[in-house]
């Protein structure tokens, strides 16, 4: 029994499979509610008692990613879960909170026009700034001229 005690406390603990970091990564930012940061999503499993580095976020991310599960907020620096596909992306300026939406005549038009001017689209980035509806309320009201 002391021998058992004496080597879990000599040996270092155990690693977390990749797949395991991913599932945590994938909860946080489905539960976050506002897309994250690789630093924030440390700091929220860092709460949530998983520990977590900035660049183990960073290469899970990226491979999140790499599968379509992950989307990157360029507008934030942020990542979000990605449940379904979307075409553009609307982010509150105020609140950092996204509405992705499915636009296939938008994309359409987009791919139309790269045509016409002999452009190979890689990757869509389409992103809005705004204010989402709660911000938009609360903020205060322009003079009426
Ligand atoms: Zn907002």
């Amino acid at each position: 029994m002391r021998s058992l005690i004496m080597r879990s406390l000599t040996s270092p603990r155990p690693k977390r499979n990749p797949d395991a970091i991913e599932v945590l990564v994938v909860d946080a930012l489905r539960t976050s509610g506002t897309p994250l940061s690789a630093y924030q999503l440390s700091d929220v499993l860092a709460s949530s008692g998983h520990k977590l580095s900035a660049s183990q976020a960073y290469r899970t991310l990226a491979r999140l990613m790499d599968r379509d599960i992950v989307q990157r907020i360029e507008t934030l620096s942020a990542y979000v879960a990605k449940d379904e596909e979307s075409d553009i992306v609307l982010v509150c300026g105020r609140c950092h909170a996204v509405q992705r939406l499915k636009q296939p005549r938008l994309k359409a038009h987009l791919e139309n026009i790269a045509a016409s001017h002999a452009f190979a689209i890689d990757a869509f980035v389409l992103e809005v700034t705004g204010h989402c509806t709660t911000c938009r309320d609360s903020l205060p009201s322009s003079p009426i001229e």
